[in-house]
């Protein structure tokens, strides 16, 4: 049955994705998105490699065109960051996040959920007011949410942002380096921030198997987050040898779509408590 279900997710994904195909969003199509509920979450597990139990899920935002179907962040996460919309965007993912949170919450099926963020989301104390507030009011403990910056956002990144990123820390909230070896970021920049996680580049992930040089970054990354103390996360699993390899080289947390493809909210509890 879980097999079947995997199956299904995977051909709803790509026959949506298909369907999304000539569309090309302007800033007033998205902001009518955001304000008229357009945006929906799916959610991806991320799977404890030692144990094989659910760590948590990361949260990937669609867009639930009435017209063109499905529509995928690399259609619009850039022209939002473009258009200054990321703001109110990220304030709807964050808004719909803590509501599914409490919902499961009160079913005492909490899960762990990651939320990634832009580089212009902390360059003001806007977002981390908004986080604090939600979290206090749903009485959600802080450490159930992972905050994601990409690499490359960091170095783009001021003082003040670095500042605001370490409050978040402070306040309990996790944060995770994404996309972690594709933004020569520098070491000394990598420890100014508590980051409690590195996700390691999908494409090291992917190439690993036929690759020795991905292979030889994938395992210094590793050790790199293992001796500043975080955990590490390999996305873009889509084979047992890549996870085997993973295994062995004692990776923490998985990712990908050999484990499940992101779902809607529903699909996920299924998947987590039936399957
Ligand atoms: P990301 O944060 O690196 O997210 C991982 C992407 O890899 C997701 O694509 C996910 O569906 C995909 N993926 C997961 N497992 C596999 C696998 O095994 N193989 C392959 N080939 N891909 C896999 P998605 O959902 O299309 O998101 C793309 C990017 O859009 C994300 O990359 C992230 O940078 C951005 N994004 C998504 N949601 C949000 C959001 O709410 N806010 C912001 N600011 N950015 C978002
Ligand atoms: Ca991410
Ligand atoms: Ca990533
Ligand atoms: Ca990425």
């Amino acid at each position: 049955a879980k097999q079947a279900q995997r199956e299904l997710v995977k051909c709803s994904n790509d026959k949506e994705k298909q369907g999304s195909f000539d569309f090309i969003p302007t800033k007033q199509d998205l902001q009518y998105a955001i304000e008229n509920k357009q945006l929906i979450l799916y959610y991806q597990p991320q799977i404890n490699m030692k144990t094989g139990c659910v760590h948590g899920a990361e949260v990937l935002v669609r867009w639930l065109h009435p017209e063109f179907g499905l529509i995928f962040p690399d259609k619009f996460i850039a022209l939002a960051e473009q258009t200054g919309l990321i703001e109110q965007l990220s304030e709807e993912v964050i808004h719909l996040a803590i509501m599914q949170s409490v919902y499961w919450q009160k079913r005492n099926k909490a899960t762990r959920l990651s939320i990634n963020i832009s580089a212009q989301n902390i360059t003001s104390l806007k977002l981390p007011e908004q986080l604090r507030m939600l979290v206090k009011e749903y009485e959600i403990d802080p450490s159930m949410i992972v905050l994601e910056l990409t690499e490359s956002a960091l170095m783009d990144s001021e003082v003040t942002s670095l500042d605001i990123f370490t409050r978040f820390r402070l306040k309990g909230f996790q944060l995770s380096i994404d996309d972690f070896g594709t933004g020569y970021s520098s070491l000394s920049q990598l420890h100014k921030i508590p980051f409690t996680e590195l996700k390691i580049d999908q494409s090291f992930v992917t190439n690993m198997k036929q690759e020795k040089e991905s292979a030889a970054i994938v395992e210094t990354c590793i050790m790199l987050a293992h001796k500043l103390n975080m955990e590490v996360v390999a996305e873009g699993i889509e084979d047992k040898a890549t996870w085997d390899l993973l295994s062995s080289e004692d990776c923490d947390i998985a990712q990908g779509y050999y484990i499940a493809r992101p779902m809607p909210a529903e699909q996920f509890d299924k998947w987590q408590f039936k399957g």
